[in-house]
């Protein structure tokens, strides 16, 4: 790629905002830098984005459609910087001009498209595919509003919206000319044709206007840059030509306009609990329909006329079961729209579809009644019915041992659409999202489809992109590693593996301490801006960071703290490494319990971080509206990951392999992702402690776990437990009462208490740990080493070559 030196940078950055702006270099604020980078980092994309997209029309290559609800990407300015090579001339450029980068990258709005880990994956994914030159896209919704902005007020979660459209958005391209037209409801006609062949004619539908905005994905520094595509609900008749008309039609009309654009209105919170949500329901189609149109056209139009051939060319990614009306939104246009018969049809879409599941919690796996599809979607409906009834006669007739087990395969059951059952039934491949889940999913949940389809399932452990996540976030530890082992872990993350030569190096790992010591008062000066809370950098950082969730078990680490801190109200002079404990955490707005925990985290940091006697040995920091831009700056910061999940709950997570890669070390129970980590850097370089999976799943089967038990016996515990139903930390002797009675009354669904004193135990391990630096470093430079296996390069190498059949492009 073009490389502009610091000096045609200067000219570039001061051309654009004097010839195209409109304002002279001396008065540009920031903001205006910020546009001026913008449009010279797309000037340099758009190009790649052509030849690319040439590319892929005369070799008619292969190409994979990541269909999603969510695309959690973050900021785009530093890493498009970064992948087309334009980073460090750009920041020297600023910096000469007297601006700090940072200041100027950070004036973009997250873009907030996503809740979690599912929608951070999909953003890891497109950067990884573009890095590794394959042909793939992604497909989701350009909501108006994303996740709510989260403030803490008086120590309470406080939702604002998150208006990210506000300002301009300046990588993304409106393409009306490709809009499609989707359609809602109406009414099925059934014609018989000559031939005996069926017809269906819709008529009365709603039709909804799809718009696609652009937002280009540059590989690094390969010229690659594919596309993601964001539709947008638009209502196609103007409102101009309405204003003649009467006043009562006119704010009709408006009504009409506005349900519309409802559609990509907002995103909704939380991965679970939204089941009966109509306006839900009518996003994912939207999304699948325009997608799979959009896909349609373009293979029409560069391929073939005939889909016959579609599987050879296209593959279909479906992220968790948002999208799953691909499959019988595919059936209806080839059956419909193209003429295929059923069996043609049938054989297309499931050589075309793959499924990838995200959880077995049973709160999240979605069902739609029967009549909201049958009214919203009434063709659908109808496939799906037919999908359902031809599934359960197949199964009837050929698997006499699975006769008694139709009610719990069956699609449509007690008049709600299980739409997992329908992913697995229509598509070719269905992925867990580590080794611990797939075998779950195999052996446990799904374990009847399992029988029926044993070829299909698969698993792909999550990865995360380490050129955001390690070159970008963390340059001073990058620019260490290169120093050692040269540039090549760049593109060939396993290569970091090579930095275990340098893992008992005392000067080198001196060097890297010093990283992440500046890392970490960076932190800390970050953490004082924004709440007036004084941390010191040299004690532990021990960091939470992820959506809050009772799996998730932020109530064990708060536990944690109050137990520090009862220990150390005892015996002030308590002999401890002083620890500052992090965490930031969005609850789903209905999530009671999890918004009662974000109360009493804040509360006790208010009284810990303001109790003379506690000496600053503990501080506890609550930072407000987590999201991709404070994980970036936490992340090089950590020192303590706590990843401690019930086990068997945390499908994957990709946080924890997000602060490995950054050497920290992680404090966990035997779950997801965590297994693997702990497989690949043994049991002394990772605090593992508490219940198996297998154990958890007995106790659910079986019983025998009693909470009350631990309370009695354990006095740590009863004393923390007391003192919430006290009200020793309330303002209001009421205040936390409700965890108290969670905890006993519900028999701690999440075993809170049972893993109490294992996980004090490790803590205390990680503490005598911390004391010998030495030993301490030799773990963390470990980790980073090992860490290579998680870069979603590899996971995207595996998808290629065994679910999408996709060659690199080169
Ligand atoms: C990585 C990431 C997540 C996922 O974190 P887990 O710890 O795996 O749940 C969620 N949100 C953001 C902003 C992330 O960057």
């Amino acid at each position: 790629m073009a490389q502009l030196t610091t000096e045609k940078w200067i000219d570039e950055i001061k051309h654009k905002t004097e010839k195209v702006g409109g304002i002279s270099l001396a008065d540009a604020s920031e903001k205006d830098l910020f546009y001026a980078i913008c449009g010279i980092v797309s000037e340099e994309m758009n190009k790649n984005w052509i030849d690319t997209q040439d590319l892929y029309k005369q070799t008619q290559t292969k190409q994979v459609y990541y269909l999603s609800m969510e695309f959690l990407i973050g900021r785009l300015l530093e890493s498009n910087l970064l992948n087309t090579g334009m980073l460090d001339a750009c920041n020297e450029a600023l910096v000469k001009m007297g601006y700090d980068p940072e200041k100027v990258y950070s004036i973009e709005h997250d873009a907030g498209l996503g809740n979690g880990g599912l929608g951070r994956l999909a953003a890891c994914f497109l950067e990884s595919i573009a890095s590794l030159k394959f042909a793939g896209h992604g497909c989701g919704i350009r909501y108006r509003y994303g996740l709510f902005e989260q403030r803490i007020i008086h120590g309470h979660q406080v939702e604002l919206p998150d208006y990210w459209l506000k300002e301009e958005y300046p990588w993304e391209t409106r393409k009306a000319e490709e809009a499609i037209d989707i359609h809602f409801g109406g009414d099925i006609h059934m014609l018989k044709k000559n031939d005996g062949s069926l017809e269906f004619k819709y008529e009365n539908t709603d039709k909804v206007t799809a718009v696609p905005y652009d937002v280009p994905i540059a590989g690094y520094q390969n010229g690659v840059v594919n596309t993601l595509r964001l539709w947008s609900a638009e209502s196609n008749s103007g409102t101009t030509d309405m204003m003649s008309t009467q006043n009562s039609q006119y704010f009709h009309h408006l009504d009409h306009k506005h349900s519309i654009e409802q559609i990509s209105g907002f995103l909704y919170p939380d991965d679970s609990g939204y089941d009966g949500k109509v306006l839900r329901l009518k996003q994912q189609y939207f999304l699948v329909s325009s997608s799979l149109k959009s896909i349609i056209r373009q293979y029409k139009k560069n391929i073939s006329r005939s889909l016959i051939h579609l599987p050879e060319k296209i593959v279909i990614q479906i992220n968790d079961t948002h999208p799953s009306l691909a499959v019988p939104e595919l059936m209806r246009i080839l059956m419909d729209e193209e003429r295929f018969g059923w069996d043609d049809a049938w054989e297309i879409t499931t050589k075309t579809v793959a499924y990838t599941n995200h959880t077995t919690l049973s709160e999240a796996l979605e069902k739609w009644p029967q009549d909201m599809v049958k009214s919203l979607l009434p063709r659908l409906h109808m496939i799906i019915n037919e999908i359902n009834e031809r599934f359960c006669t197949e199964v009837w007739n050929n698997y006499p041992e699975l006769q008694n087990k139709v009610h719990e395969l069956a699609i449509i059951a007690d008049d709600q659409i299980h739409m997992a059952r329908l992913a697995i039934v229509g598509s070719f491949s269905v992925n867990g999202v580590a080794r611990l889940h797939t075998e779950i999913l195999k052996k446990k949940e799904m374990k009847n489809f399992y029988t029926l389809f044993p070829d299909r399932f698969n698993n792909k452990t999550n990865g995360i992109t380490h050129r955001r996540w390690l070159l970008q976030v963390n340059p001073e530890l990058s620019s260490l590693i290169t120093d050692v082992i040269g540039p090549q872990w760049i593109t060939r993350p396993n290569q970091l593996i090579s930095l275990l030569r340098y893992s008992r190096d005392e000067p080198f790992l001196d060097r890297v301490s010093e990283v992440k010591l500046r890392n970490k008062a960076k932190l800390a000066n970050f953490i004082h801006e924004k709440t007036g809370i004084t941390v010191n950098e040299h004690s532990i950082f021990d960091v939470q960071i992820k959506r809050l969730h009772e799996y998730k078990r932020q109530l064990l680490n708060i536990f944690h703290v109050i137990h520090l801190y009862n220990e150390l109200k005892d015996n002030p002079n308590l002999d401890i490494t002083p620890r500052t404990f992090i965490f930031g955490a969005k609850a789903a707005p209905s999530y009671y319990f999890a918004k009662e925990v974000i109360k009493l985290i804040n509360r006790m940091a208010s009284i810990i971080n303001n109790d003379a006697s506690i000496n600053d040995k503990l501080k506890v920091v609550f930072l407000e509206n987590y999201n991709v831009s404070l994980a970036e700056k936490i992340i090089p910061a950590t020192d303590i990951s706590e990843q401690i999940s019930t086990a068997s709950k945390e499908a994957s997570g990709t946080g924890n392999m997000k602060m490995m890669m950054n050497g920290a070390l992680t404090v966990g129970t035997l779950d997801g992702a965590n297994i693997e980590i702990r497989d690949l850097v043994g049991d002394r370089n990772i605090f593992i402690f508490g219940l198996t999976a297998d154990e958890v799943l007995h106790y659910y089967h079986h019983g025998g776990y009693v909470a009350r038990d631990i309370y009695n016996t354990d006095e740590r515990v009863r004393r923390i437990l007391d003192q919430l139903n006290e009200g020793a930390f309330g303002s209001q002797e009421i205040e936390f009462k409700d965890i108290y009675y969670h905890i006993l009354y519900h028999n701690d669904p999440y075993f809170v208490l049972k893993d109490f004193d294992a996980y004090i135990e490790a803590h205390e391990l990680v503490e005598q740990a911390y004391r010998d630096k030495s030993t301490w470093m030799n773990m963390s430079m470990t980790n980073t080493a090992y860490s290579g296996k998680f870069s979603s390069d590899r996971t995207i190498q595996e998808y290629a070559s065994e679910i999408w059949k996709l060659k690199r492009m080169d």
